[in-house]
């Protein structure tokens, strides 16, 4: 029945491979669930799950600084409010398109349920290419963004936050235009400034989730970060803080990359490397192959195209934090992690590894972390954004890590349970998938055909 409905999904929508991708990937976990439940199945539950609830798509014409005018494509995919409203990022990136958003939403609905939040699951973007544009471009281009998606969201309905390309620039922007044209201060996006009801520690969350997923996973081998050789992918938001953190818990990060290529550094990229890596991406906005320049210790290898593997995967060590896109690891990449000794892989990044990837990893024994329960630290915490905006309140620096660090804990034993449960202990996916599902499924029966 679930193959018959994966490939109705495709015959749907036949564009779509990475939306393809994520659906496959949760459908083979629910067989085992499907089996000890069957009124998900009479109650249709798995075809509801692939249907997103409502698409929004909207052009986006804006003036560039010569006077140019350009459009851009904006969307919305509102995919399941069974558990909350819809919550989850926007990005901007000339390769967004309906099929990697209805992807991104996709997963975001199993996440959300793990998070111990009431929050449902949504995605939104563009097209749009932040890079190399003006501030005043990227403001008139948040601006238009906003004067459409304005009228589809708020802070009971559907609350956005940042993905690749929106960090807090963009989110300060598209909040501005949101609160000049409903004449309301809310709570509506997450990632905002300090200033303007941001919450401590969303900048740091992914990233540090990430590892304290981790964490987790040694531990129940009895290990730790203590001298780790990481691999780090990306050198964004995500990237940046998994790097600080798994430093500051005694592993040493040894290579970051951005769509140029990657640098491999030996010594490790400190807490002063990272400190110039931080100011080149999100203030300068430079290339990270300038890394290389700065400290000529370390290598720079550009992206090349004609490769069938990813050289950053190839370098030796003992845990990984792929932090930059989808499909970035695959089965080659997987495999030379590996039989290079990495015993751990935690994705801060969404649906990094392809399916063959993951496989490999698992029948290694690997400890892996699916991005659904390893990046969650992210969306966790504008949960705590929303809840303190509610209340007109902000925490401590301490009480939201400690906060974002139970959660991780907590979605690390969901996982970790479920995954016993059903019968393959170790088996992340399949507990990340199981026990988000089971949440989702639970209201969705509780709540009729709706
Ligand atoms: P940023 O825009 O801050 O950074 C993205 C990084 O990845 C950049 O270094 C970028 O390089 C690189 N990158 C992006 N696309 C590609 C590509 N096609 N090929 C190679 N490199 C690429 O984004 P984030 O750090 O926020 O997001 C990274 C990942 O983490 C994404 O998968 C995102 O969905 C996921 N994530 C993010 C969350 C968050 O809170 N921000 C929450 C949960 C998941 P360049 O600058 O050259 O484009």
């Amino acid at each position: 029945m679930l193959e018959e409905l994966y490939q109705k999904v495709i015959q749907r929508d036949p564009a779509q491979p990475e939306f393809h991708q994520a659906v496959q990937e949760v459908l083979e976990s629910l067989e085992v669930v499907l089996e000890k439940h069957p009124e998900y199945r009479s109650a249709r539950i798995p075809e509801r799950i692939v249907e997103p609830e409502r698409v929004i798509m909207f052009r986006v014409p804006w003036v560039k600084d010569n006077g140019e005018i350009v459009v851009n494509r904006g969307f919305r995919i509102e995919m399941n409010s069974a558990i909350g409203p819809y919550k989850g990022g926007l990005r901007f990136h000339p390769s967004v398109n309906l099929g990697i958003l209805k992807f991104l939403a996709f997963e975001q609905v199993f996440k959300n349920a793990l998070t111990t939040i009431p929050m449902g699951g949504g995605k939104g973007g563009s097209d749009f290419d932040p890079k190399g544009k003006s501030d005043l471009e990227v403001m008139r281009f948040c601006q238009s963004f906003m004067s459409e998606l304005f009228r589809h969201i708020g802070p009971h309905t559907d609350i956005p936050a940042g993905d690749i390309g929106v960090g807090g620039r963009e989110i300060g922007f598209m909040f501005g235009q949101y609160k000049k044209l409903r004449n309301e201060w809310s709570g509506v996006l997450t990632g905002k400034g300090r200033e303007y009801g941001g919450s401590l520690i969303r900048p740091e969350a992914t990233g540090y989730g990430a590892v304290y997923f981790g964490e987790e996973m040694l531990k129940t081998r009895g290990d730790s970060y203590n001298g780790k050789v990481c691999l780090v992918s990306g050198s964004g938001n995500v990237a940046q803080y998994a790097t600080q953190k798994v430093t500051e818990l005694g592993g040493k990060v040894v290579t970051l990359s951005d769509s140029g290529g990657c640098i491999y550094d030996e010594e490790g990229i400190d807490a002063d490397k990272l400190a110039y890596v931080m100011d080149l991406k999100n203030i300068r906005r430079g290339r990270i192959s300038e890394y290389a320049e700065k400290y000529p210790g370390a290598v720079y290898t550009p992206v090349d195209n004609s490769l069938d593997y990813n050289p950053l995967w190839a370098y030796k060590a003992d845990c990984a934090f792929p932090s930059a896109t989808q499909n970035e690891i695959s089965a080659k990449d997987a495999q030379a992690m590996v039989n290079n000794g990495v015993i751990l892989v935690s994705e801060g990044a969404n649906m990094p590894t392809v399916p063959e990837g993951v496989n490999i990893f698992i029948d290694n024994k690997i400890l892996y972390g699916p991005g659904k329960a390893a990046n969650a630290g992210g969306v966790s915490t504008s949960g705590l954004e929303m809840a303190q905006n509610a209340i007109f309140s902000s925490w401590s620096r301490e009480e939201v890590d400690n906060k974002l660090h139970n959660i991780m804990i907590s979605i690390h034993r969901q996982a970790f349970e479920a995954a016993e449960y059903y019968g393959s202990p170790g088996n992340y996916v399949l507990g990340a998938n199981a026990a988000g599902f089971r949440k989702v499924a639970d209201a969705m029966l509780a709540q009729g055909v709706v």
